[in-house]
């Protein structure tokens, strides 16, 4: 109709309205989450973690994640001077910031592990509700993690005055005594090789330690306490001349303890997340154990928050593709719904398979961390966990990044713009890989974990893993995955202890091809339990689809052509 006027609103624009992805109970609709609840938790376990799951799932698919969406624009803000010329360095948080907080402690996120109310399996139900808290809340897991390690770093301490002071408050339920700790490591001149710090510790008769240096990145900044390191005076090169310290970040009346926040990081993503470059201008400090082998002391705090990371990545794939699927369903092209179409359909089934095993791996590591604290990990349980730790972080890392990437394009243009929220979880999903050690520094790590024993406790938890599996297909696919570890093992007798570079330059593919292989067997395990209990043929699917995509990396490559393509130019 042409009435001659001009047209507004809708029908200016065409009339069609897009409704967009919406997300249910985050438990309820989880069917990964719940299968491996169900055959990992006994009925009576399961029946106690049942409400604060629906709780959880409740709040993630609803308010919270309304809240994301609408405080979208909304970042933390520094304010480093007040109006009489004093340093104060105060962040105000976003109010959804604020809010994780408060719901982190009360729902014992941090708490639950330390409080066991399901002795070991009390890591799986901290880390189950963690899962669901994380994509709903901008990444607030990144100080719960850090305050996790830091609980555990200092209880392992044995260090009384300081377990004392802290441990209560970062174990608290009670918001108003909840403590969230720093971890502050990396330094100008190096991340990675933390080594290299030259943050200098100096002791004073009467005054104690004190701290002089710059930390580069110092995320949840507006923490109560750190741990840090620096080097006592006179202290050897390396990480072994570094001590570990434990910082508290205001005095008694509040003001920053001989600290200055120079400015908030400008990021790519985790932007809720104040991230601060600091000053440290004699800050009163405490040694937590000796006064040397400070990387070593804090490894402790890098396995939990390393496991952190494999789930929050795992977490961010389950969310991308909740919502890939439910736009799936709603959105039409070339006359069906893209839920319909085989390519899309095809599309989807990928990252399903991805997500699945990455769910699977990062929760076996959940697992193995409980029975370990609980002092029931044999020593080769205690040998997978600390193999597992760096691989389940780095495989779920590099999946997370390419599965959100992917779930962005199943959105179309949708997918690239901001106020559809899904930009920022691609630019969050990036920092797995990144922060925690990154890829490459875990897949050394892994080389050093693997130790004189080998491969051999892999190995032999494969078989026991695979030990169950009787359905043709998963029995096939059995014979692939412990072919792929004996691959696995062929090269390290090949090369461990004989050529260092070689190791080196295929140490990703390597950590990689155990990741995807222990993540393959647990898939297999899960399919089999399903096909007994419910004759669900989903996790079977998964499964075979995963395998499909490749379980072992590890190929012939030349180290002497790689030079010449990453010298090029
Ligand atoms: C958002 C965010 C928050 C952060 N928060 C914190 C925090 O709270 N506390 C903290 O301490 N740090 C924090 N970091 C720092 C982070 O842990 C480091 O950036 C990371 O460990 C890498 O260190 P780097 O930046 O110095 O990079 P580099 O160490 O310079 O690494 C550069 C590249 O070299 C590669 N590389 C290094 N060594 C080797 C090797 N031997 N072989 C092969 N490749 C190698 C790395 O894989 C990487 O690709 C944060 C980082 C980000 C992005």
């Amino acid at each position: 109709m042409d009435s001659g006027r001009p047209m507004f609103g809708r029908a200016a624009l065409g009339g069609f309205i897009q409704a967009p992805p919406r997300l249910g109970n985050q438990y309820a609709d989880d069917r990964v989450l719940r299968g491996y609840l169900a055959r990992t938790l006994s009925e009576e376990e399961g029946a106690s973690a049942a409400p604060a799951l629906e709780r959880m799932g409740a709040l993630a698919g609803g308010e919270l994640y309304a809240q994301q969406l609408a405080e979208r624009d909304l970042e933390p803000v520094l304010e480093q001077w007040d109006a009489w010329g004093n340093r104060v360095d105060r962040i105000a948080l976003t109010p959804l910031w604020r809010r994780a907080e408060e719901l982190a402690a009360r729902e014992g996120l941090v708490a639950l592990a330390y409080e066991t109310p399901l002795g070991r399996q009390s890591r799986v139900l901290q880390f189950a509700l963690a899962y669901l808290f994380t994509p709903s809340t901008d990444v607030y897991a990144c100080p719960l993690a850090m305050t996790d390690g830091a609980a555990r770093t200092l209880l392992a301490s044995g260090n009384r005055a300081l377990i004392e002071r802290a441990v209560p408050r970062l174990t608290s339920r009670d918001p108003a005594r909840f403590w969230t700790s720093g971890q502050w490591m990396t330094e100008a001149i190096g991340g990675s090789d933390v080594g290299l710090a030259e943050t200098a510790a100096r002791f004073t008769p009467g005054e104690g330690w004190r701290l002089e240096g710059r930390k580069w990145f110092a995320s949840a900044i507006t923490s109560q306490m750190a741990l840090t390191l620096a080097r006592p005076e006179g202290g050897a090169p390396g990480g072994k001349g570094l001590a570990m310290f434990y910082v508290e970040t205001r005095d008694d009346a509040g003001r920053p303890n001989g600290l200055r926040i120079e400015r908030l990081k400008d990021k790519l993503g985790t932007r809720k997340l104040p991230t601060a470059e600091v000053a440290l201008e004699g800050t009163p400090a405490i040694p937590v154990g000796e006064l040397a082998n400070g990387v070593r002391a804090i490894s402790t705090v890098l396995n939990i928050t390393r496991t952190w990371n494999a789930v929050a990545a795992t977490a961010y794939m389950r969310r991308g593709l909740a919502l890939a699927r439910a736009y799936a369903r709603e959105r039409v092209a070339f006359g069906a719904p893209l839920s319909k179409q085989p390519l899309h359909i095809d599309t989807l089934a990928g990252l399903q398979a991805e997500f699945e095993a990455a769910f699977h791996l990062a929760f076996f590591v959940v697992e193995l961390l409980g029975r370990d604290e609980s002092g029931q990990a044999s020593e080769e349980q205690q040998a997978l966990l600390r193999i597992l730790t760096p691989v389940a972080k780095l495989t779920t890392a590099r999946q997370s990044v390419a599965v959100v990437s992917e779930v962005l394009e199943a959105f179309g243009g949708a997918g690239y713009l901001e106020d559809t929220g899904l930009a920022a979880l691609q630019r969050d999903a990036q920092v797995f890989s990144i922060w925690e050690g990154t890829t490459n520094v875990l897949a050394l790590d892994a080389l050093r974990a693997i130790g004189p024993r080998g491969l051999a406790p892999l190995a032999r938890e494969a078989g026991f893993l695979l030990g169950a599996v009787r359905e043709t297909e998963l029995v096939a696919l059995s014979a692939r995955i412990q072919g792929a570890l004996e691959m696995a093992e062929a090269w390290w007798q090949k090369h461990a202890g004989r050529d260092q570079a070689a190791l080196e330059a295929d140490a990703r593919r390597f950590a990689l091809t155990l990741g995807r292989s222990t993540a393959a067997a647990l898939l297999a395990r899960q399919a089999q339990w399903s096909l007994d209990h419910d004759k669900d043929r989903r996790p079977l699917a998964a499964a075979l689809r995963f395998a499909a995509a490749g379980i072992n990396l590890l190929g012939e490559v030349d180290p002497a052509l790689s030079r010449l393509l990453a010298d090029d130019g």
